[in-house]
């Protein structure tokens, strides 16, 4: 079954908002013949409504990299999902790593997350992926399928729509490391095998599973050639127009 790839920009805690307009403006021109792909730029909350302006109307999404799971309240600091899609966001990412590594993130925040996003009309990128003790451990699938059942259990089918998932193993994020398009297909075949069992059939030849850690112009393509990667989540490469615009383009 066809799934439309999608090329995803985490900006992370970099640019600022006169360097992510010009680099948005940047990435929408290169993404804006492209019908058959989507693209997105998880941009910082600060840099969100100017990324808006840039990207209004255009072929390329806006993402915020985090949001609270309440509505509204005395939650000093944080953003919610109202709030995000005010700012003119399609999507919110999920689960990160360096949010579960550094800011506590739970599978079970997780869940209330996708939920808060979903229930305002933003679709989800949801992040699971194993640290490198894990994987020398052996268990990285046991790890990855606990974190997908965590965050998304519950879900309806319908709701599913709405839900990517990125797959990005600990290891490989920032490092220059990346598993081998055959290793991330491995674990990409295991996380649809379980998307099924957590809905149905339809549901889990349909969802996307982007690879995420260490991609850039130079991976991309044996990457997309696998049978269940269906993208790429790129931080460092997606800083530069000359190294995400390959990956676009794939
Ligand atoms: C990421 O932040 O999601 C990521 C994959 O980073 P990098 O591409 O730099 O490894």
């Amino acid at each position: 079954m066809p799934r439309t790839p999608i090329l995803a920009a985490n900006w992370k805690m970099h640019l600022t908002i006169a360097e992510a307009i010009t680099l948005a403006s940047d990435i929408a021109t290169v993404a804006a013949p492209y019908a058959d792909r989507e693209t997105i730029i998880f941009a910082p909350f600060t840099h969100l409504p100017a990324v808006a302006d840039v990207l209004g109307g255009k072929r390329t999404a806006l993402g915020g990299q985090n949001l609270y799971f309440e509505k509204q309240g005395a939650f000093t600091g944080e953003i919610s999902a109202p709030m995000l899609k005010d700012v003119g966001c399609q999507w919110a990412l999920v689960g990160h790593s360096e949010r579960r590594q550094y800011f506590g993130e739970t599978n079970e925040s997780c869940r209330k997350k996708i939920a808060a996003a979903l229930s305002e009309g933003l679709k989800a990128m949801y992040c699971v992926g194993e640290t490198l003790a894990e994987r020398e451990a052996g268990l990285t699938e046991t790890v990855v399928l606990q974190q997908l059942e965590g965050g998304l259990k519950g879900f309806s089918a319908m709701e599913f729509h709405s839900i990517a998932v990125a797959y990005e193993p600990v290891w490989a994020i920032g490092t220059g490391k990346n598993a081998t398009p055959e290793d991330a297909q491995t674990v990409h075949q295991a996380i649809r095998t379980k998307l099924e069992q957590l809905t149905n059939e339809k549901i889990a030849q349909t969802t996307r599973i982007l690879y995420g850690g260490s991609v850039k112009p130079d991976n991309i393509k044996a990457l997309m050639a696998m049978p269940d990667i269906d993208g790429a989540l790129v931080g460092g490469a997606s800083l530069k127009k000359e190294l995400f615009k390959p990956i676009i383009e794939f």
